[in-house]
């Protein structure tokens, strides 16, 4: 159905056909459903400026049915500001133009053992309540001949981590893509992640942690996860 929208006074169009789907039809259950980010075809029609003006409006339409007062000072400014988070900051990840450019060099060293880069800090978003997940990466790969250098890793997580996500599809599209752009099977991927979703509302358990983890090539290996672990844990 299509909706109209009374703003200030003032009515505005939503382009948005609603479903009329019910929370009520699968509760407050956490279903991951592929490895691609769910995305319409025509993701990318719109240029990101034009995103943050809809998105603007239609944060306003949310603030509005509130009952926020969007002429105070302090509110007046809040849909602009969260439209240019939304695109430009935390979902950011979701525009291709944004992955990490990562150039593969020559492993000159010949270091030939696992390489682990582990507490890689990142800020993501529940993809079904829209709060976040705060965690720590761990990655690891053995090179099948070159190398990336070491902050292309962090970058990598930081991309996929500025979609709303499932940590289990976090977890698969950093090792999916380590795997592409190494050239190797033996890649290992560890996410433990608190859900804000989890510790705010809902079941408010707030020790609770997530781990995920992703293991293939020689890390289908126990002695190498057992040796990958206990680098992490150094
Ligand atoms: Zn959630």
């Amino acid at each position: 159905m299509d909706t109209d929208v009374k703003i200030n006074g003032k009515v505005k169009k939503s382009s948005i056909k609603l479903t009329g789907f019910s929370v009520e039809d699968i509760g407050d259950d956490h279903l991951c459903t592929g490895l691609e980010t769910p995305m319409k075809p025509d993701a990318f029609e719109l240029s990101n400026e034009e995103k943050k003006e809809r998105i603007a409006i239609l944060f306003e339409e949310i603030m509005d049915v509130m009952g926020l007062d969007l002429t105070d000072d302090s509110l007046k400014g809040t849909p602009q500001r969260v439209a240019k988070m939304y695109i430009d900051e935390i979902f950011s990840g979701l525009h291709p133009d944004n992955k990490p450019k990562v150039a593969l060099f020559d492993n000159k060293y010949q270091y030939n053992q696992m390489l682990v880069e582990k507490d890689i800090t990142f800020y993501s978003n529940c993809e079904h309540h829209f709060v976040p997940i705060i965690g720590k990466a761990h990655v690891a790969y053995v090179s099948s001949g070159k190398v990336i250098g070491l902050s292309k890793l962090n970058r990598i997580v930081q991309y996929y981590a500025k979609r709303p996500q499932v940590q289990e599809r976090l977890t698969n599209q950093i090792a999916m893509e380590l795997k592409t752009i190494l050239e190797t099977e033996d890649v290992a991927v560890i996410i433990d992640a608190k859900h804000l979703c989890v510790s705010s509302r809902g079941v408010k358990d707030d020790t609770s942690v997530t781990v995920t983890s992703f293991y293939s090539g020689v890390f289908k290996n126990a002695q190498k996860v057992a040796e990958l672990q206990n680098y992490i844990k150094q």
